[in-house]
């Protein structure tokens, strides 16, 4: 140990030590609060949360009034809200995080189109514990995110349903699989109603036939950022299940 101090202050073996050191150092620091930049807002795996104060700020549906279908506010006395109640779901449970507004939508948002990819190990988590809290009857063997088309995703740098997909799947415990396919760019899509929307998707998701064995008779949790009026989730749930799958399941990080 001795000898290392006698190493000119030059030597590129410092360097090296040095970088290594504060590589390590990052490695031993706690995390700092994803939105404010303050510490003690670690998760237990070591990657970056929210602190308390930040938390407080972000915008909850209440515990005791979601909809079994969206995870959104249920505005019905039934299990369902009333656009779920009213409109076709092709799967048997959902979940949601937060409703995508105020800094929950910001939050979003920033990780959607700015690639604050440090983000999704937090929405993968925020999405277990809401999977966990809901104590859905239905147990996925798989997770699938919505898939962009190929030309969206080099624009954007990465698929962000995927990468909360693949954190999730850790959480989890299951698998994250990716059989869907995106065909086309499907433009406009706002200037569209409801039925012209899911009739626009549905040719657009496929399941190439040599990956239709990947979901043979299997539950499926299907994974996107943004659920708006649900319509990509229905055409991508009702092109799993034509390919074989048995059940869907889906899980967002924002309802509208
Ligand atoms: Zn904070
Ligand atoms: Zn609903």
């Amino acid at each position: 140990m001795a000898q290392a101090q006698a190493i000119p202050e030059r030597h590129p073996a410092l360097g090296i030590v040095g970088s290594l050191f504060r590589a390590l150092d990052r490695i031993a620091a706690p995390p700092l609060c994803l939105i404010c930049g303050q510490e003690n807002a670690s998760a237990p795996d070591g990657t970056a949360g929210v602190c308390d104060a930040c938390k407080a700020a972000l915008p909850q549906f209440p515990a005791n009034r979601r909809c079994q279908l969206c995870g959104g506010l249920n505005d019905t006395a039934l299990e369902v809200c009333h656009e779920c109640a009213t409109t076709p779901r092709p799967w048997q449970c959902g979940v949601t995080v937060f409703p995508y507004q105020g800094a929950a939508g910001d939050l979003v948002r920033d990780y959607k189109y700015h690639r604050t990819t440090a983000y999704a190990p937090y929405f993968a988590r925020a999405i277990a514990h809401q999977w966990r809290t809901a104590e859905p009857l239905v147990h996925p063997d798989c997770i699938v995110p919505i898939p962009l088309h190929w030309l969206r995703r080099l624009q954007r740098g990465f698929n962000q349903a995927e990468l909360v997909a693949k954190f999730l799947a850790k959480d989890l415990g299951i698998p994250c699989i990716t059989p869907l396919r995106r065909n086309r760019q499907t433009g406009h899509q706002a200037r569209l109603d409801a039925e012209g929307r899911l009739r626009n998707l549905r040719r657009a998701f496929c399941v190439p036939p040599r990956l239709a064995p990947q979901i043979a008779d299997r539950t499926i949790l299907l994974i996107d950022d943004v659920f708006t009026t649900g319509a990509t989730l229905s055409a991508a749930a009702e092109v799993l299940l034509a390919s074989g799958a048995r059940e869907i399941a889906v899980a967002t990080i924002a309802r509208a």
